[in-house]
């Protein structure tokens, strides 16, 4: 039985009394969640909702998407969370790509649900979370499970290979792909950061980042549920909430993507806060800057920052820095959780020797299944039962791995090849340097050059001549900015990532 949603059957057995879901004042105990959950399972099912249909869900991070996940999962059903800072034009081309039936969403997205329901015909359902009592088409949520008092699912059979959730990616890059995450996939995932952490029953962590992404949901809070651990989840991502929220729960772990950790130490009285219950701080989605790494490590006496590799590709965490390398190999990803394989290959797929670059490849359970109805992407992808990842790394000699820069984010600059977070690194080693992040621009004749973007801290000051006479101090010459753009915050993916693409379009006389 692979059905990950049975675990909520076995907790009930064995700690029915126990908060397992804290959001602000709301505390829901295994029973209620149990209960709440076969409620959903039964409205929907009434609704028609079986095995292969796709249920999307339009939410902030609140109980029921977690029990929509649950419900989901026993009836077979596929999770389809949606990014809730898409427009409304990627909504609807996502819920018709995925062949949605059902849309679970908030008063806020109520009327763009409408629209999107009248150009997507498979969209036969529409479920309102929270607000006031709804009117035909949608149905009440607290309404549905009214109608199911005392139900029972029983989860039916999944197999390794079946389809548990639909997850598009973020369009860093391209047009979002649908990633095809099995029941299977998310076991392993589950089992092996349940080893790697030693997760159990003891452990709390505070979900800060949004559940619709790997991140918020899986690393490592599906993880810690699976354990029989709780989640205190927060709304939206806030800073002075975060450090509060790990002060009155005792949290003892949570991720924050660079841009949260940023944030996290930006708060004021940061110092008054109680952080000792943290036992470890998950990074990863994006290169963390190690100036940032070492302020991280301060502010959270007790934790070490196990910097992560992973994507939604392998429901997120392939590689962690563990507890007794946290400052050794300070800068790395680790190495790969139980059962997953890493290998560095060069463009014909030949491994490369250590410490030579090279593209970042995957192998192992937790590797997705191929992108939903698109073989082409899926045969780019994976090879051979490798998955391809397009990050640009290198393992060293103790087999830690290094992730160098993404590939399409080198920059080639006179036939040498400029990982950008190096770059990057240095920048924010610079005093008044808050954020950096660095692209190639256009160069007749170097083909391409360093261009950075830069966000001043507040009450600082540093020109572009200063910054790039630090750099010239601290890189080869060709490393150094050929020009140093001066921003007041860097645009960012909804899961914190700094869009390039957009950097990379934005205009500059300036090529010198
Ligand atoms: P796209 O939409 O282009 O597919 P995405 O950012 O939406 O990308 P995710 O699955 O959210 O895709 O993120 C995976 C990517 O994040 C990895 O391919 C890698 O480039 C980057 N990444 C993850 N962890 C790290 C890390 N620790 N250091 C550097 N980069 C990382």
């Amino acid at each position: 039985m692979h059905n990950f949603a049975s675990i909520l059957d076995y907790h009930l057995s064995q700690r029915p009394d126990a908060v397992v879901i804290t959001q602000a004042k709301q505390r829901l105990t295994v029973r209620e969640l149990h209960e709440r959950v076969n409620r959903l399972a039964a409205g929907l099912a009434e609704l028609g909702v079986g095995r292969g249909d796709v249920v999307g869900l339009l939410l902030y991070n609140r109980p029921e998407f977690l029990e929509l996940l649950y419900a989901a999962g026993r009836l077979g059903a596929v999770f389809l969370p949606l990014n809730y800072r898409l427009s409304e034009e990627e909504w609807q081309y996502i819920l018709g790509h995925a062949e949605a039936r059902v849309l679970v969403t908030e008063p806020e997205f109520t009327r763009a649900a409408d629209r999107i329901a009248a150009n997507v015909p498979g969209l036969e359902h529409r479920i309102q979370v929270g607000g006031a009592a709804t009117a035909r088409p949608w149905t009440g949520y607290e309404e549905l499970l009214a109608r199911h008092p005392g139900a029972r699912v029983e989860p039916v059979e999944a197999g390794p290979d079946d389809l548990q959730r639909l997850m598009y990616t973020s369009g860093t890059t391209a047009r979002p792909k649908g990633v095809c995450i099995t029941h299977g996939n998310v076991q392993a995932k589950n089992l092996a950061h349940i080893v790697h952490f030693g997760l159990t029953s003891a452990d709390t962590t505070l979900v800060c980042g949004p559940l619709y992404h790997v991140g918020g949901l899986d690393m490592p809070a599906l993880g810690v549920l699976y354990a029989g651990g709780s989640v205190v989840l927060q709304r939206k991502f806030d800073p002075e909430g975060v450090l509060h929220a790990i002060e009155e729960h005792g949290v003892t772990n949570v991720w924050l993507a660079p841009a949260m950790v940023n944030a996290v130490l930006q708060v004021p009285d940061r110092d008054s806060y109680d952080t000792a219950s943290v036992r470890f701080v998950l990074g990863g989605g994006e290169k963390t800057p190690e100036p940032v790494l070492r302020r991280i490590m301060n502010a959270f006496p007790n934790a070490w920052f196990a910097d992560a590799y992973g994507l939604t590709e392998t429901v997120s965490g392939d590689t962690f820095l563990d507890r007794a390398h946290a400052l050794t190999k300070l800068g790395s990803v680790g190495r790969p959780v139980p059962h997953t394989r890493v290998r560095i290959v060069d463009d014909t797929g030949k491994e490369v020797p250590a410490g030579e670059l090279g593209e970042i490849t995957l192998r192992g359970p937790k590797v997705f299944a191929g992108y939903w109805r698109d073989e082409k992407a899926t045969a780019a992808a994976l090879k051979d039962g490798w998955f391809h990842t397009g990050d640009i790394g290198h393992v060293d000699e103790d087999g830690f791995l290094h992730v160098d820069d993404r590939k399409k984010d080198m920059i080639v600059s006179g036939g040498e090849n400029i990982a950008t977070p190096e770059v990057e690194r240095v920048l924010y080693e610079h005093p008044a340097v808050l954020e950096a992040a660095v692209v190639g621009l256009t160069h007749p004749r170097w083909g391409e050059v360093p261009r950075a973007f830069v966000v001043l801290r507040p009450e600082t000051d540093a020109g572009a001549a200063e910054l790039r006479e630090f750099c010239r101090a601290r890189l080869a010459k060709f490393k150094v900015p050929a020009r140093i753009d001066f921003v007041a915050e860097l645009p960012r993916t909804p899961s914190g990532k700094v869009l390039k693409r957009t950097l990379r379009d934005l205009p500059a006389e300036d090529r010198s």
